[in-house]
């Protein structure tokens, strides 16, 4: 199926995918579980394609208060 004349990107990512790339501590503290999908360095809203290479996990914590690089270099760029 061809969406605007390209083949979607989309591919299907597990919990154990994610954890077998880059652990089960949330990729932005370091130190929260697991709880979420954070889709980094290309946020979904700006285009970036659902793979292993653009996911990362997140916790909770971290989804909730923006605490995502994404949401850190938004605000940084907001900020001044
Ligand atoms: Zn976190």
């Amino acid at each position: 199926m061809k969406i605007y004349g390209h083949e979607p990107i989309v591919e299907t990512i597990t919990y154990a995918d994610v954890v077998a790339r880059y652990g089960d501590r949330c990729w932005h503290c370091g130190t929260g579980t697991f709880d979420a999908l954070d889709h980094w360095p290309e946020p979904v809203r700006d285009g970036g394609p659902h793979l292993l290479e653009n996911t990362k996990p997140c916790c909770a914590k971290c989804s909730q208060i923006g605490n995502t690089l994404a949401g850190r270099m938004r605000k940084a760029r907001t900020a001044d």
